[in-house]
């Protein structure tokens, strides 16, 4: 096995200003955090050499994502996860090494149902003391209670899901608080988490399918497909909207979420960012789709950027979910007339 095959894979993941930097060192925007929303020149992210002179290794300076080109194309590019893993492995069995580096059946040790109380090593937020911070951070955000025994915690995520993946855990990442929400496809079973910091900025999430063939979203297991299903760009947000799911990953996934629910009407609540690029963009890839909805915002929420700003701002769950109903858009003439707008507002 040798790194040949990880460069060759950086030219298919069509990161964001991307610079050869040195023999081995490629600079880019990071493409799990975005990267500064405010300064389109900020590039934090970095693929180095592995330190077993094998792989390419990632790292981002802003949102401290790690990890090898496996994950980083789990992350950004799912759809070659497959092809890289048969490169991966017939590279392997050329080098004569019939170890299978990535081998997900050991994780069906961890994950065998989907009582979650077998995950070791994440604590229940409900089990943490009063005034723990992740407790208070939480409650400043309104999460409503009854969710709250979906969330739970751990010192070290880095370590924690270093451990559920089966790799070493970086030695240089001594701690790594996170609340961390694990994650269950449509029957239920849990495939992955995502850990998000407490302190810090909004994009500071790390996600983790562990599971091959899942979909990187939370909330599948809650969806009823009889009414409409709202796609919200955060996990805090989806809590707040009636049988809605949330998009882990960067992109919008119009085609799969389709296939998905090939029966149901598919409304996207955006952030109210119309300064962000990258909301902007989204946005404009979904007012082109013919049969999907989307909510507009208008002058009522400006200055809010998402629907947990909203609820902070003092709104109920009633008025958010009345709100969402009644700004929703379908047809192309429509939905592009009322983005004019909000662009321009
Ligand atoms: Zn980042």
């Amino acid at each position: 096995m040798s790194i040949n095959l990880d460069i060759c894979y950086i030219k298919e993941l069509n990161l964001d200003r991307l610079v050869k930097k040195g023999t081995l060192l490629w600079n880019f925007r990071c493409p799990i955090c975005g990267d500064s929303s405010k300064s389109e020149s900020k590039k934090r992210g970095y693929l180095m050499e592995h330190k077993n002179k094998k792989q390419l290794f990632f790292h981002c300076h802003n949102c401290s994502a790690s990890g090898d080109m496996y994950w980083l194309i789990s992350q950004i590019a799912s759809h070659l996860l497959n092809k890289y893993k048969v490169d991966r492995q017939a590279e392997i069995l050329r080098g004569k090494k019939l170890k299978i580096e990535f081998n997900f059946k050991s994780n069906k040790e961890v994950i065998k149902s989907d009582n979650i109380k077998i995950v070791e090593g994440i604590i229940p937020v409900l089990e943490l003391e009063k005034d723990h911070q992740a407790l208070i951070y939480l409650r400043s955000r309104q999460i409503p209670e009854k969710f709250l025994t979906r969330i739970y915690f751990t010192e070290n995520y880095h370590k924690w899901i270093c451990k559920q993946r089966r790799k070493g855990a970086l030695s240089w990442i001594k701690t790594d608080p996170r609340l961390v929400f694990p994650i269950k496809n449509q029957k239920s079973k849990l495939i992955g988490f995502q850990g998000r910091v407490i302190e810090g900025d909004n994009f500071r999430y790390l996600t983790d399918i562990l599971v091959t063939g899942e979909h990187k979203i939370y909330g599948l297991d809650g969806v009823q497909t009889s009414s409409t299903i709202y796609v919200l760009e955060g996990i805090f947000d989806s809590l707040f909207v009636r049988n809605s799911i949330a998009m882990l990953g960067m992109d919008i996934q119009l085609d799969m979420l389709k296939e998905l629910y090939p029966n149901s009407k598919i409304v996207y609540v955006l952030d109210n960012q119309k300064r962000n690029e990258f909301v902007v963009q989204k946005m404009s890839k979904v007012i082109k789709d013919r049969s999907t909805g989307v909510v507009i915002w208008d002058k009522e929420v400006s200055g809010l950027k998402d629907v947990n700003d909203i609820i902070l701002s003092g709104r109920s769950e009633e008025w958010v979910n009345q709100y969402i109903i009644n700004r929703t858009f379908f047809g192309l003439m429509k939905k592009q007339l009322e983005f004019v707008n909000w662009k321009r507002s």
